[in-house]
């Protein structure tokens, strides 16, 4: 496998995202490939002009201008499935959710939720652990107007599917809006577990178990964090905090102590 300047292995089609993600034997090298992958010619060509002429705010910080792996760790039994990176958030950062307003959202819920060690996450090495919980993206590159098409929907599905099946433990997906709801269904009947027929439409507090090779999964959906949401009230803290106490209940997660 080809690697480019930063030493990532480089992927360029929707066929090498199947394969690469399919051989990916862990975390750290599925993380490795998805950071290298310029299978979106769409979305390759507009994170790499925001990582070139930055927000005025960030002109000095050298922007990752890459797709956005996961994160937290293989004995995750909680997954939170979002849309896709910010364009001065992830894409800024290098790391999922952090560096925007979204990120202060889900971060701050996690930690109240007991699933990460502090409520704030603004920077690689900023010491955020997460604990019991995978945090990841439908689509791994920020997109103009926070809008992937369906098709780039598609080619990055492995990457998650994959993600998804290297959590040994996962008993929860938590599914951030309708477009991860609606991204999440091809990636879980692809890995074997029953989809009711129709699908379950998306809505806030919505609950469905699967049936799957691993036992059951229940997907929980959230509205989204974004800013849309949150500013407007469609989203407020207690209402996450009901999905994400729900979620640690359904994983088996002792109740936290006050
Ligand atoms: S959106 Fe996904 S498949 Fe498309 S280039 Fe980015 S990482 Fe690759």
């Amino acid at each position: 496998m080809a690697l480019d300047a930063g030493g990532y292995p480089v992927t360029r089609s929707a066929g090498g995202v199947i394969r690469s993600a399919a051989g990916a034997r862990d975390l750290a090298v599925l993380e490795t490939r998805i950071s290298g992958c310029r299978a979106c010619p769409r979305l390759v060509a507009w994170r790499e002009e925001v990582a070139r002429v930055k927000r005025a705010s960030f002109r000095d910080e050298e922007y990752w201008g890459r797709p956005v792996p996961g994160l937290g760790p293989a004995d995750a039994r909680i997954a939170v499935v979002g849309l896709a990176p910010a364009a001065h958030g992830g894409n800024r950062t290098g790391r999922v959710f952090t560096g925007d307003r979204s990120g202060d959202w889900i971060f701050a819920a996690l930690w109240r939720a007991g699933l990460a060690n502090q409520p704030t996450s603004t920077h690689l090495g900023d010491g955020l652990e997460l604990t019991g919980v995978r945090v990841a993206a439908a689509v791994r590159c920020a997109p103009p107007d926070n809008a992937p098409t369906p098709q780039e929907r598609d080619t990055c599905n492995p990457w998650l599917a994959r993600e998804l099946a290297l959590l040994p433990d996962l008993r929860v997906a938590v599914v951030l809006g309708g477009f991860g709801w609606t991204a999440l269904w091809p990636v879980l009947a692809a890995a074997g577990y029953r989809i009711p027929r129709p699908r379950p439409a998306f809505g806030h507090g919505v609950e469905v178990r699967l049936e799957g090779p691993r036992g059951p999964l229940t997907l929980l959906g959230s509205y989204h964090v974004s800013q849309q949401n949150t500013f407007t009230g469609r989203l407020t803290e207690p209402m996450l905090d009901a999905v994400l106490g729900r979620a640690t209940a359904l994983a088996g997660y002792p109740p936290l102590t006050p």
